[in-house]
């Protein structure tokens, strides 16, 4: 618990039980049922074809917990409605989730279902999300909102009309100025009277990498003058009773409830200004912003975290908002919020394995002998030596590792000229390497191959550098022996791993059993949102299987009721417009041309063209990858 500070960003719903597993509580800590899942046994059940009703998927893997994502949700309602009923607010919470959080199917699905009783509704910022939202509302509370944000053309905002002709409680939301035209002309050609907002560029601005798209200059919303602008011509249209909603988004991860009450303080202003313009204001919407706390230290200034509690966020935003409103006597607002991080990063996690790692033998002196090997350097070279072990019995640290560089350097451009050989070469390094260890100056990192395309699954880490709590799932009773990074596999030296939470350069691992027995299990927590949205193809990677986990009887008992496995080579060539059966029938006719008859070759590409992308583990054959059910 305390080496990757489980307790710290994983309460109230990972925890290291006494197996020394991770462990799972679904409805946090305190609940009557004090349910827990060992996260390796789903792993084991679903991996392991040879376990009871083992499904045989291969990793990576995406274990999805429905029962943490409700309750997220419900103490992000019963947050906001603390908060309303102890300030005296006189009006209600609902939220609504971004669907570009986590678009797959039965995550909305669950957020539909599980926010149903308290109207929490949908968020979309394009064509296929609206479609995706308007048919999953159709099953949610008909109170829901459908907020439309995004870049809207004209079909974009002919299909949220239609939304509202099907009774979607849908407000279009005006991110450019321009689609105020679009709006007041299609809704009077399709005869229907839109819910219009307006998202507004706020002054205040959110300082770090997520603060981008606010202040002035960010990319989205409406300045003042626009608001204006686009209060007049409604008005001109007879429509100004359509606008009812005001919108901002100052970013994600916001750092602290000051920052947060100042933004909305700025906002509840420009919502008062507008009901004083004659618009039929009724809703605050809040964006996204309320953040998660990645490295469990409740920092105020780091991209990952954040210095407040869930009921602090909706205190400070209750408080803002009905201050602003009491003194200019304006009715107080439904409260809207769009957290899309904050709802759905807990309830997944992915899994992968650690394959391989690179050796960590003892450095080897010159083999040929010291003198011979300094006999071969040059006067600077032998200066170099000379120092490096003067500095290593001094215990100088820092001196030495600088003699250590500067030799190797010298001895490269030795080589380079011709003068050194490659074995002189290789054996500088373990000098260096000997010398440095002698004196405690050096703790060799490992390098651990992980089946897991860095691009497919974590694309945050690679593209803002976004760290997430990354834990071996088991042996956590055991003292990790070694540090190390993390290598992914695709052929890129961007894939891996080397920063992690709490500022580290490494992480403590275990030895890996290197008969290939026991297999060495790693989890990337809270990477629910955006991660599987953003990933890529990189390398041809395909997604990672999917399980779904729920609690059944018994306090330590847990059904798997959904499984999909990872997409296969023929998927992914797929997506890159090749043809996986031509590719199959030109492979299975080079076949019988240059080997005859070979039907395990031709059932070993079969195999792989529908089967997974990654790596088996090296005991496997490379063309027997296991089946796995579909869905069952
Ligand atoms: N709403 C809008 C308009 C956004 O752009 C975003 C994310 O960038 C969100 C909501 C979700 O934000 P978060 O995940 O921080 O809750």
């Amino acid at each position: 618990n305390t080496l990757y500070k489980v307790d710290g960003w994983g309460a109230p719903y990972f925890t290291v039980n006494s197996c020394g597993d991770i462990s799972i509580r679904p409805y946090g800590v305190d609940t009557l049922s004090h349910q827990e899942i060992d996260l390796l046994k789903v792993v084991k059940k679903v991996s392991d074809p040879k376990s009871t009703g083992g499904l045989g998927l291969q990793l990576p893997l995406i274990v999805r917990f429905p029962d943490v994502l409700k309750n997220r949700l419900e103490n992000l309602q019963s947050a906001f409605d603390c908060a309303v009923q102890s300030q005296g607010y006189e009006a209600h919470y609902q939220g609504v989730y971004p669907v570009k959080c986590n678009q797959d199917r039965f995550v909305v699905e669950d957020i539909v279902k599980f926010g149903s009783p308290f109207r929490f509704g949908l968020e979309a910022g394009s064509k296929p999300e609206l479609l995706l939202a308007m048919s999953c509302l159709c099953k949610g509370s008909p109170e829901s909102l459908l907020v439309c944000n995004g870049f809207k053309d004209s079909e974009y905002i002919c299909l949220a009309l239609m939304a509202r002709k099907l009774c979607l409680n849908t407000v279009i939301v005006l991110e450019q100025e321009e689609e105020v035209d679009l709006v007041i002309d299609l809704s009077k050609k399709l005869a229907v009277r839109p819910v219009i907002g307006i998202r507004a560029k706020l002054r205040t601005k959110h300082s770090g990498h997520f603060g981008s798209t606010s202040g002035e200059k960010g990319k989205f919303g409406l300045t003042t003058t626009q608001i204006l602008r686009v209060v007049k011509k409604l008005e001109l249209s007879g429509m100004l009773d359509c606008l009812q909603l005001l919108h901002f988004h100052i970013g994600s991860q916001i750092p602290s409830t000051v920052l947060l009450a100042d933004a909305v303080g700025e906002a509840a202003q420009i919502y008062c200004e507008l009901a004083r313009l004659g618009a039929c204001m009724k809703v605050i919407d809040i964006g996204g912003g309320l953040g998660i706390d990645y490295d469990g230290s409740k920092s105020v200034d780091s991209d990952v975290s954040v210095g407040y509690t869930i009921q602090e966020y909706a205190s400070a935003v209750v408080q803002a908002v009905r201050f602003v409103c009491d003194r200019k006597g304006v009715k107080h607002p439904v409260l809207c919020s769009e957290s899309g991080r904050a709802i759905v990063s807990h309830h997944s996690i992915l899994i992968f394995e650690a394959v391989s790692a690179s050796s960590c033998g003892t450095p080897q002196v010159s083999s040929l002998g010291l003198e011979y090997f300094v006999e071969l350097l040059n006067e600077e070279g032998r200066a170099d030596c000379s120092n490096l072990f003067s500095a290593a019995i001094h215990g100088e640290y820092e001196t030495c590792l600088f003699h250590a560089d500067q030799l190797k350097q010298r001895c490269v451009e030795q080589f380079k000229e011709g003068s050194l050989g490659i074995e002189q070469l290789a054996e500088v390094d373990g000098l260096c390497e000997f010398v440095s260890k002698a004196i405690g100056a050096y703790e060799p990192i490992r390098t651990y191959n992980v089946n897991l395309s860095l691009f497919t699954s974590i694309p945050d880490f690679w593209a803002i550098g976004q760290l997430f709590p990354i834990v071996p799932i088991h042996r956590l009773d055991e003292k990790p022996a070694v540090r190390g990074i993390l290598s992914d596999l695709t052929c890129d030296s961007d894939g891996k791993i080397d920063k992690f939470i709490g500022g580290e350069s490494s992480l403590p691992l275990h030895e890996l059993d290197g008969n290939g027995g026991s297999k060495y299990y790693l989890g990337m927590f809270l990477g629910g949102a955006y991660e599987e949205a953003l990933g890529g193809f990189h390398n041809l990677f395909g997604g990672p299987s999917v399980v779904r986990v729920l609690q059944s009887d018994g306090p330590h008992s847990f059904a798997v009721t959904r499984a999909v496995p990872g997409q296969s080579c023929g998927d992914v060539l797929r997506v890159m417009q090749h043809e996986p059966e031509l590719m199959f029938e030109t492979l299975k006719h080079r076949v019988e041309e240059f080997v005859h008859e070979d039907n395990d070759m031709v059932s070993g590409f079969a195999r792989l063209f529908h089967n997974m992308p990654y790596l088996v583990a090296p005991s496997s054959c490379c063309l027997t990858a296991a089946t796995a059910n579909n869905g069952y």
